[in-house]
């Protein structure tokens, strides 16, 4: 008999173990152990069956919905049919990755604002709904904001997102089509911004503003239906290995808590190994896991896998890559280029940051990646929130048979 609420219980924090209820809502990560160093995020916990069988159905119900006893208590009327997107079969991806096993691409564009962040965002307004907050914040460099507004606005909640100036136009436009009050922030102050404002009772946070990353505790639960698709996708398979974009990590450590849970509640025999896939410009998950460090910090550098770019890790990302057995891979700009052509050329137009997974399995694929089972690459948003958006025209040809061949042979190298 398959289960229709919430069997959340509480939270229960990462590093110290401390617990504390589902409310009130707590938004600075665990306030038992935290230091000015370090602030440690907090985690759903639940009251797991014995036994998984019956508890995921597959009942033809729409959204996040369908996974209730293993999410934090949804809002009813708020889904817009997220998740469920394809798990795409890459057999020439795998073979330019060198790689010899089966391949996937979980094709996480196709949900209704075109990223990951829509898992995130039901779970997280889901949240604001229940403690009736007046109005939600986040601080994003786009797909965050884009979901958080979308979600927001069904739910008839004021959305504030403060963006770097860095922004693309067309992302920028997205936006503030839902309705959202959006403002350029430096980044450094939009998390002191954000955290005046929870403190004041104003806002509710969408986002992480400690100075470790901590994130909203529900926001990540989202993402561990990630890993309930996969595994329903292959037919109750787990994969051996699945790289994943990796910024604080929040994305990373939700997918693994969904394996993780697969595993333990004794529907998948195993769970695989995760790979972070940071950019290599900066690489603070790298560092942190070299130096057996919670949280490490390095020195900002640019790149154009700008929605996965920062200088701090979150502590989720250390939790995954070691109780998983993976590891942190960085990929330079030039990799993560080529990784996002070649995913084109496969049918999948995604922005650079989510072509970090792809580029990840081919870089370590070359260093001798050791896996057993289906491989699994996140491509998390689509091609439409890349920097280089609108840099690339097509070239203008007369309008006559031979004026067009002619530009075909100039331009593509076709011949008719
Ligand atoms: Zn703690």
């Amino acid at each position: 008999m398959s289960q229709s609420s919430s069997l959340a219980t509480g939270l229960r924090c990462l590093s110290c173990g401390e617990t504390f209820p589902l409310d009130p809502k707590l938004f600075v990560g665990c306030t038992a152990c935290m230091t000015e160093q370090f602030q440690a995020p907090l985690d759903v916990t639940y009251d797991y069956p014995e036994t998984g069988e019956g508890l995921l159905p597959d009942a033809p119900i729409q959204g996040l919905a369908r996974y209730t006893p293993l999410l934090p208590p949804l809002a009813d009327g708020l889904s817009m049919g997220e998740g469920g997107t394809p798990l795409v079969a890459a057999p020439e991806l795998a073979s330019w990755a060198g790689f010899e096993g089966e391949l996937f691409v979980k094709d996480e564009s196709r949900n209704p604002t075109w990223s990951h962040k829509d898992r995130f965002a039901y779970t997280t307004i889901s949240g604001a709904l229940e403690a009736k907050a007046k109005a939600v914040v986040v601080s994003s460099t786009g797909n965050h904001g884009a979901a958080t507004a979308a979600y927001a606005s069904r739910a008839g909640l004021p959305c504030i997102v403060l963006i770097p100036s860095f922004c693309p136009p067309a992302v920028q436009s997205f936006l503030l089509a839902y309705g959202a009050a959006v403002l350029v922030v430096h980044r450094r102050a939009a998390s002191s911004v954000i955290g005046e404002g929870v403190h004041q009772g104003r806002w509710y946070p969408a986002s992480t503003f400690t100075p470790t990353p901590t994130g909203p505790p529900y926001g990540g639960e989202g993402y561990k239906t990630i890993a309930y698709e996969i595994w329903q996708q292959l037919d109750r398979r787990p994969p051996g290995t699945v790289f994943v974009p990796t910024g604080y990590a929040e994305l990373l450590h939700g997918v693994w808590k969904g394996f993780r849970e697969l595993r333990d509640l004794g529907l998948a025999d195993s769970a695989p190994l995760m790979i972070a896939c940071e950019p290599d410009a900066m690489g603070p998950l790298r560092e942190a896991l070299a130096s057996g460090a919670n949280t490490a910090t390095v020195s900002s550098q640019p790149t154009i896998a700008y929605a996965i770019a920062t200088n701090v890790n979150g502590y989720r990302g250390v939790l995954a890559v070691q109780e998983s057995g993976g590891f942190a891979i960085g990929v330079t700009d030039e990799e993560m280029r080529e990784a996002q052509r070649r995913l084109a050329y496969a049918g999948i137009w995604a922005e650079a940051s989510a072509a970090a997974s792809l580029a990840g399995l081919r870089k370590a694929v070359a260093g001798d990646l050791e896996t057993e089972g289906p491989v699994v690459c996140i491509s998390t948003s689509s091609g439409f929130k890349d920097l280089a958006l609108g840099e690339r025209l097509a070239p203008e040809a007369d309008g006559t048979w031979e004026g067009v061949e002619d530009a075909l042979m100039r331009n593509y190298g076709i011949v008719l």
